[in-house]
């Protein structure tokens, strides 16, 4: 496996006695370098550009205005999946999504029902032909199915009709409560939710989101504005100019006001938000992210920069055009706090800013965690805590970063946090979510005091991992910034016989 590592862990038991933990097998986490020691976190392969409908907003047909091309779809070329090597699919998380209708495409199905299934693997749909049968294949996957998202964009069929071009809201919403029935019946974890890309049109709709999500059964929902890369598109009824919120400032007022609203709603639902832009952080595609499109050209974000970083043609696997030369320049522009010529474009957040006269500033977001003490017992394999229990774990958190931890201001989204996570030892996949609040703004360099409780309840007797990290709630974990989390073995013993 590339890049392992190991931690160490000191923690006090509740006898006040130190004990040293046997560290953790863990991939690797370390300092941003323009090397990368561990294959990408995630793979994005648009599996397909062929679609069944016709968005009014869909960014392929928005290539097509601008070139006045009619460009034929395709699958992807057996090739790349060919090239995606064993080790990568053990650790990478896949999303086979992008550009097209993944569940209409036969090299999507060969891929499912095929003998090399990645360790994770998530994709986005536009549910129409979830149908039973192709829930079944999706149901027998051999690999983990981490995340499915439905593209409802709309909360009411009229709107859905006008958006999406098929008067198909009904049928997907079927589909989705068929999917969610089948995924319980399995015992299953994958993540389902549903999506929203916010124009004029559904701009009032934002939120039901929650509520549909909830009549659902829905893990998330997903919201974003829509992007568009070529000034006045039209399409039938629609055009940018109308309808692209980013150009009105009071829709955008309206859908500021709306976002904020949705993160507390999702919160108190038991929802999670997804999409949030992440404007003014350090970005983060190029350490943690690669594409391949349909001929195998690379690209190195999911925000949506389209400029071609290396070709895996050129390379015998992708473990070389993840390090190529090239990537390994736009690497050190981003630590150097420059936008690589490659990313200058308006679909970078990050040069949005910088092209409104601001600066892009390389955010960092470390922390470190010590002093900890438990009132629990703690062994050298772990801590031990009993089933249906409870235990205060105490220690402090330094600001390792460059940024003052402060609340002031925020309401859900982006509240610096004291977060844990509680992993299923074999599967590595998260069981529980803690969190603890910080008490005052945390500026770089000081620290803070905190008591994060760990409630085994519903937990079964058996091995976990507890995992500590700060969270900015609703936004991300300083994980997904190339912090290094606390990581240890965490032992939940039966309850004692009465
Ligand atoms: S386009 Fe922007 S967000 Fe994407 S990799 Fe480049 S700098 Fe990062």
């Amino acid at each position: 496996m590339k890049g392992t590592g190991r931690m160490d862990a000191e923690i006090k038991n509740g006898k006040g006695v130190l004990v040293k933990v046997v560290p953790e097998d863990m991939p690797a986490y370390r300092k941003r370098s323009s090397f990368i020691t561990n294959y990408p976190k995630i793979v994005q392969i648009p599996i397909t550009e062929k679609c069944n409908i016709s968005c009014v907003f869909c960014g392929a047909r928005q290539v097509e205005y601008v070139s006045g091309i009619y460009v034929e779809r395709g699958d992807v070329e057996t090739w790349i999946l060919d090239k995606l090597g064993g080790e990568l699919l053990a650790q990478a998380h896949l999303y086979l999504t992008g550009g097209g209708e993944p569940l209409i495409s036969k090299a999507f199905w060969d891929f499912i029902c095929g003998r090399r299934p990645s360790r994770m693997l998530s994709f986005n749909t536009n549910g129409i032909f979830l149908t039973p049968q192709n829930i079944d294949k999706l149901m027998a996957y051999k690999g983990e199915l981490a995340t499915l998202s439905v593209s409802i964009n709309a909360c009411r069929p009229e709107t859905y009709k006008r958006l999406m071009g098929v008067d198909g809201f009904n049928a997907v919403i079927g589909n989705f409560k068929n999917l969610k029935a089948a995924l319980k019946a399995a015992g299953s974890k994958t993540h389902a939710g549903i999506s929203m890309v916010v124009v004029k049109e559904n701009l009032e709709e934002i939120p039901l989101m929650p509520v549909l999500a909830k009549e659902l059964g829905a893990d998330f929902v997903a919201v974003r504005n829509a992007e568009f890369n070529t000034p006045a598109y039209t399409k039938d009824w629609f055009s940018t100019e109308e309808q692209d919120i980013r150009l009105d400032k009071e829709l955008v007022r309206i859908y500021e006001g709306y976002m904020s609203d949705l993160a507390k709603a999702c919160r108190e639902a038991g929802l999670n938000l997804v999409g949030k832009d992440d404007v003014g952080d350090t970005c983060n595609e190029l350490f943690n992210f690669i594409g391949l499109r349909a001929n195998g050209e690379s690209f190195s974000c999911c925000l949506g920069a389209s400029v071609p970083t290396g070709n895996l043609k050129d390379h015998a696997d992708l473990w070389g055009l993840w390090n190529s030369e090239k990537l390994m320049r736009m690497r050190e522009q981003i630590m150097r706090g420059e936008i690589p010529p490659e990313c200058r474009q308006d679909t970078c957040p990050y040069w949005r800013e910088v092209k409104k006269g601001g600066k892009y500033d390389a955010k960092s977001y470390l922390c470190e965690f010590s002093g900890l003490c438990i009132d629990a017992e703690v062994t050298r394999s772990g801590l031990e805590i009993r089933r249906n229990s409870k235990a205060l774990l105490k220690g402090s958190v330094k600001n390792c970063g460059n940024e003052t931890w402060s609340n002031a201001g925020l309401k859900e989204n982006g509240l610096y946090k004291i977060g844990g996570r509680i992993l299923d030892r074999s599967s590595g996949s998260t069981v529980k979510e803690l969190r603890c609040n910080l008490s005052a703004a945390v500026p770089a360099g000081g620290t803070a005091e905190f008591g994060l409780l760990i409630d085994t309840a519903g937990l079964d007797a058996g091995a976990y991992i507890l995992k500590l990290d700060m969270v900015r709630e609703q936004l991300f974990w300083f994980e997904d910034k190339w912090n290094s989390p606390f990581l240890v073995r965490l032992n939940i013993t039966a309850s004692p016989r009465p």
